[in-house]
């Protein structure tokens, strides 16, 4: 289904932006690099140029003075499915919006110049740098099971864009998966140290916002497809709740979910509890390691324990972090009500 395109032959970049000092250093850097640069101030006239040249690489910036960017992403879309548009934008929102429209990746302003042309050339390269290495489960090391690194993929390109996870990727040298997703089960796939590099480099890319989106469906999704396809996984299949309260609903299932990420990660979880609440404490977290910051960030297992506990009780609730690691505590802790 998420098939790479990769353009050898054309060279042609349209260049949507009605930021002048911006459209010139595009087209200064571009022309440097070789590429033909058309220009554009307007969507109406990047339409035109469109129609024309037949571009297959196009910088779109979303907001422009006449028809937005996102009209005229689609307008090329259907004209053209294999042109990639890279979208632009200082909105986040926005750029969600894009990508439904068919953008192959994001660009949120201000970006690195160095970022920007890294990314185009490595558009138009052709594909010699992927490898098709065989995983090597001789390795000792931990490795997550394929389905919860799938869904992480997945919700990279939901957000992002397929264009984004293939940057994600060879940025964390996972080139191995680039048009090569990960089963939904429960075969080894990468290395515990792995994980935790892309999950840093999710916070480099996308900033904390957009870590944020993609990180908690990520949690969300991790525990819901592993019900679908692997059951088996974090041990609730057949698990009968039917005669329990909710509250000892919630600790049978806690208890039996956090032993397999235990297994699965290999950092301690501790459940704990008050008059309340329970308490999740885990003393090391490969959701937040080297990141420092404010706020709770650990985005993943706070989604992931919401749909532990949705499919324990049928009910939704929030589950909140109260301490991170990233913020200096000594643990990471999630709360969840009794
Ligand atoms: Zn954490």
């Amino acid at each position: 289904m998420y098939i790479y395109q990769y353009i050898n032959m054309s060279k042609k970049v349209l260049v949507v932006e009605d930021e002048i000092e911006l459209l010139d250093f595009y087209d200064k850097m571009l022309t440097a690099e070789d590429y033909t640069v058309y220009r554009s101030e307007t969507g109406k006239k990047a339409i035109d140029i469109f129609d024309k040249e037949d571009p297959k690489i196009i910088i779109m910036d979303i907001k422009l003075p006449d028809i937005s960017g996102i009209e005229v992403t689609r307008y090329i879309k259907e004209k053209s499915s294999d042109a990639i548009i890279i979208a632009v934008s200082a909105y986040g929102e926005k750029l969600k919006e894009a990508v439904n429209a068919g953008a192959y990746t994001l660009v949120q302003k201000p970006f690195l110049q160095k970022e920007l042309i890294s990314l185009i050339k490595d558009l138009t390269q052709s594909s010699e740098t992927i490898k098709d290495e065989a995983i090597d489960v001789s390795f000792t090391k931990k490795r997550v099971p394929s389905s919860l690194t799938r869904v992480a993929f997945d919700a990279v390109i939901t957000n992002m864009g397929e264009g984004s996870l293939r940057i994600l990727l060879k940025k964390t040298n996972l080139d191995r998966y680039i048009g090569n997703l990960p089963p939904h089960d429960d075969s080894p796939s990468i290395t515990v140290d792995e994980y935790i590099i892309l999950i840093q480099t999710i916070f480099d890319i996308f900033g904390q916002k957009g870590a944020k989106a993609i990180l908690y469906i990520c949690g969300k999704e991790g525990f819901k497809n592993s019900l679908k396809h692997n059951p088996a996984l974090f041990g609730v299949a057949g698990v009968a709740l039917k005669f329990m309260s909710n509250e000892k609903k919630k600790k049978f299932i806690l208890e039996k979910v956090l032993k397999k990420l235990e297994e699965i990660f290999g950092n301690v979880h501790i459940l704990e509890e008050d008059q309340s609440y329970f308490y999740i404490k885990l003393p090391e977290c490969p959701y937040c390691k080297g990141q420092k910051s404010d706020s709770p960030i650990c985005y993943t297992p706070i989604g992931f324990y919401e749909e532990v506990i949705k499919w324990a009780t049928g009910k939704s609730e929030k589950v909140e972090q109260i301490q991170c690691i990233a913020m200096g505590h000594e643990n990471c802790v999630f709360k969840i009500s009794k």
